[in-house]
């Protein structure tokens, strides 16, 4: 594909992440008195499934095909060794570090998935309680909050640091976010949903 081939596979896809940069940086914006995220944290990119779509994996190995030989290499190194752990896992849900991440840096950070773009918010599902990110429980998003002994987030200790806004959960779904509203506003499809590395070891 050339890139104009590119440009058109991705226009409308483009303008979705745009509304969604603008959606999820104003939910950012207002938890940030929770949020500890920093360069080379990244635990959210291990230890984990990844969904992806379609569209989502095509843009990530588009962000790929830009990267430097060196990079590239390393990322085929990291793929290699996922895939050979996955060929010995047992079980059901295969957890493991997404090959993209480099010396704890997203490689792809502008190719990323829908999905990452989402870590480290509190997630408010339609049904039950909302979602904390796994990372409040190691000290990091929300950990300011947390009643150690609950486990729960403490409007107590909001008050106590004189905090402006509550713990706020939005909906930072993956399906919802790339639902079919999404899909008939922006006029793009996602096309079929799986972990990443399903993809990547097609
Ligand atoms: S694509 Fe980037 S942000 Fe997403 S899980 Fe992989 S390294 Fe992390
Ligand atoms: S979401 Fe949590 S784990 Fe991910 S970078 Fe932010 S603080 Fe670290």
């Amino acid at each position: 594909m050339d890139n104009n081939e590119y440009d058109e596979l991705f226009e409308n896809y483009r303008d979705y992440l745009k509304f969604l940069t603008i959606k999820l940086d104003s939910f950012f914006e207002n938890q940030k008195e929770y949020i500890f995220c920093k360069m080379g944290c990244a635990k959210c990119c291990k230890n984990a499934e990844f969904p992806f779509s379609l569209i989502e994996i095509q843009y990530a190995l588009y962000g790929f095909s830009k990267l430097p030989d060196e990079t590239k290499k390393i990322i085929e190194e990291n793929l290699t060794r996922v895939l050979e752990e996955k060929k010995k896992f047992k079980g059901e849900k295969f957890l493991y570090t997404c090959p993209y991440l480099v010396n704890n840096v997203c490689s792809i950070y502008e190719y990323r998935g829908v999905i990452c773009r989402t870590f480290g918010l509190i997630n408010k599902v339609t049904e039950g309680n909302p979602k904390v990110p796994f990372c409040c429980f190691e000290g990091q998003n929300y950990s300011n909050v947390l009643d150690e002994k609950t486990g729960q987030l403490s409007s107590k200790k909001v008050k106590e640091l004189g905090l402006k806004e509550e713990p706020t959960g939005f909906n930072v779904s993956y399906e919802y976010l790339t639902g079919q509203t999404y899909e008939e506003v922006f006029e793009f499809s996602f096309g079929e949903k799986k972990p990443m590395i399903e993809w990547l070891e097609d």
